[in-house]
């Protein structure tokens, strides 16, 4: 399932061709993916140029010069990769060509210094979705969503204001994409571990009686970017590397430290704990019970 680093990966890879380049063609090999395209979907699309390769939480967003903005959810198996003519080194995403049944949505582009390129949308499972949209505001998918960790929003006193009353537990707090957007299952775990707070923590404990945020959640806050942070850094090498592999979804495999690794020794200098996996809210939660507390 791709989260934040994921989707910011592949928006990097796709920018330097995708911003400037105008939709000449659009193909739509079916009427759905998760959910129907929206209403006349290649008309729209067709003749605009693309301004600009953005991103919100997980969604890319396409900002189009007749101002729509052509929003893309990769689900859990979709990916975008150039299956054309290739430009001069448009991309640093370019998974090998592998063009088949799940190749829903493909898209001919040109680019006024780089050239024509074609932009294929592959989705096997189709719990990927397009929408396109006028106004940020009356996005079903973006109107509720809380600040990104990576941007100026998050930052010990938001969380404390948001949290000074929240008995839930801290892992639950930070899945909810209204108070944070962008994060899941995978880079929530590997945070808290960073920041060795317990993801049972009731998520009030992280705020000191003032309502400020404690050391703790400063940590915790410091943790969230450096986790992502470090993802993106191995998602550009890992990505490159991509070339070479065959088929499947553009993502990679992160060095974890406790995430899917049940069993094994806690990574944490000086710690002697053995990583442990809990279900929480129907999903797993894996973690330290010596270090994280
Ligand atoms: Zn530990």
């Amino acid at each position: 399932m791709p989260e934040l680093p994921e989707v910011e990966t592949v928006r990097r890879g796709l920018a330097p061709f995708l911003e400037g380049a105008r939709i000449e063609a659009v193909a739509l090999n079916r009427a759905d993916l998760r959910f129907a395209f929206p209403e006349r979907f290649a008309e729209r699309l067709l003749g605009q140029t693309i301004l600009r390769a953005g991103r919100r939480a997980k969604y890319l967003l396409f900002a189009l010069s007749g101002g729509e903005t052509w929003l893309a959810h990769l689900g859990m198996t979709g990916s975008f990769r150039f299956a054309g003519g290739t430009p001069a080194e448009p991309s640093r995403y370019r998974p090998p060509a592998a063009p088949g049944k799940h190749d829903h949505l493909v898209v001919d582009l040109h680019h006024p210094t780089l050239g024509s390129e074609r932009l294929v949308y592959a989705d096997p499972r189709r719990f990927g979705f397009v929408d396109l949209f006028q106004d940020e505001a009356e996005s079903p998918f973006l109107r509720d969503l809380g600040p990104e960790p990576l941007g100026n929003g998050f930052d010990g006193p938001y969380l404390a204001a948001r949290l000074r009353t929240r008995k839930a537990p801290i892992k639950a707090a930070l899945l909810d994409q209204k108070l944070v957007a962008g994060l899941g299952n995978i880079y929530v775990c590997e945070a808290l571990h960073r920041a060795h707070i317990a993801p049972t923590l009731p998520s009030a404990r992280l705020v000191t009686p003032a309502g400020r945020a404690s050391a703790r959640l400063e940590d915790l806050v410091a943790a969230v970017r450096a986790v992502l942070l470090d993802a993106l850094a191995a998602g550009g090498s890992t990505i490159s590397d991509f070339r070479r592999a065959d088929g499947g979804a553009g993502y990679f495999q992160h060095a974890f430290a406790v995430y899917d690794r049940e069993g094994q020794p806690c990574p944490t200098p000086a710690c002697r704990g053995t990583i442990a996996r809990i279900v929480q809210s129907g999903r797993s939660t894996f973690f330290c019970p010596v270090c994280q507390r």
